[in-house]
């Protein structure tokens, strides 16, 4: 298939892109490149300095490229800075993606992939989490996604869009190969910046309340390998051959793994400790998120590949000692 990836030089879209090219289908990347890097996309993928939410821009690319399919991976996704900025985040994440969605109407693409996350469920009240549960963000952010996740509910109905809405756990990890991986500007993730502290490239690593009512009073996240979410997105592509189709899919290895654990990790798979400091809680952090993604084994075949913390961790510390700087600036 033609495949439009919006997002598609950025951390997990770019890994998709390569993931669509090595099972035979064709990536077209958009990106405005204010998160993302012209160097993670492959020189012969045909892509577009384009702004998602520009109507006119977008729809010539969907009509010249004979896209049948759009993913969607573009979106602002700091917690914190949405919390103070909501106006940026409302108006990328929702406003811009509705002009795509307007695009994709007008020019008769009918197949949708949209990166939601396990921020739409807020602070959940059991765990594991399942995708019927109820969805109530506590930031701005997850609101954004799960705005699109309604409006998207909303076309289905109405016009027989269909779609796929993944809700992501701790996305982590880099292509096996060493080629692309993680390259934030701020970086705010657990695991790129204990690497760095273990390499003297960052200052200590934080760790973020050690008072959680978990097992070693660290926060338990579910970090799941950004390859195994890209097989998810083009697993679908079969149940999105129905009209009006409306999926949504947790995407997590469901195995709970604490702050302490990923630091001990790094050390194991870098063999240099990782300098750190107890710092107090982050704010809107929930003690422990985990996926139940039982549903996208079951209807998609999904499984994953990397199962184990370590094996995530293998292929980031691959990149990051190949690429200190990342893709460079
Ligand atoms: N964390 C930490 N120190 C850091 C960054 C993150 O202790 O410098 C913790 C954070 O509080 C959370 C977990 O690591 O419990 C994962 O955070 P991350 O920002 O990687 O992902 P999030 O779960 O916020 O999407």
């Amino acid at each position: 298939m033609n495949v439009l990836v919006v997002g598609g030089a950025g951390y997990i879209g770019s890994h998709c892109v390569r993931q669509l090219a090595a099972a035979g289908h064709r990536p077209v990347v958009i990106d405005n490149l204010v998160f993302g890097h012209r160097r993670a996309v492959a020189p012969g993928v045909p892509f577009y300095d384009v702004n998602l939410g520009e109507e006119t821009a977008v729809g010539s690319v969907l009509e010249e490229e004979r896209i049948e399919l759009v993913m969607h991976f573009a979106a602002y996704a700091y917690v914190g800075e949405s919390v103070h900025e909501p106006l940026k985040y409302y108006f990328n994440n929702v406003v811009a993606t509705l002009g795509l969605l307007r695009a994709m109407r007008a020019k008769g693409v009918g197949k949708f992939v949209f990166s939601s996350t396990c921020a739409t469920y807020g602070i959940p009240e059991k765990m594991p989490l399942v995708e019927t549960m109820p969805q109530a963000p506590i930031n701005p952010y997850g609101q954004t996604k799960l705005d699109v996740e309604n409006a998207l509910k909303a076309l289905a109905r109405a016009h027989g869009l269909s779609f796929a809405a993944f809700r992501y756990f701790n996305a982590a990890g880099a292509a096996e190969d060493g080629a692309i991986g993680e390259d934030h500007d701020p970086e705010t993730h657990l695991i790129p910046l204990a690497i760095d502290a273990a390499t003297g490239r960052r200052p200590p690593l934080q760790v973020f309340g050690t008072d959680y009512p978990t097992p070693d009073g660290t926060c338990l996240r579910d970090y799941v390998h950004v390859d195994d979410l890209s097989r998810a997105h083009i697993a679908v592509f079969g149940q999105l051959e129905k009209p009006g189709a409306a999926l949504f899919y947790n995407l997590g290895t469901g195995t709970p793994t604490s702050v302490r654990e990923v630091i001990n990790a790094v050390e194991k798979v870098t063999g240099k400790k990782v300098p750190r400091t107890e710092a107090p809680r982050r704010a809107g952090d929930p003690p422990a998120l985990y996926a139940d993604a039982s549903k996208a084994r079951r209807e998609l075949g999904w499984a994953v590949k990397f199962n184990t913390i370590e094996s995530i961790i293998g292929t980031a510390w691959k990149w990051h000692s190949a690429h200190p700087e990342g893709f460079g600036r």
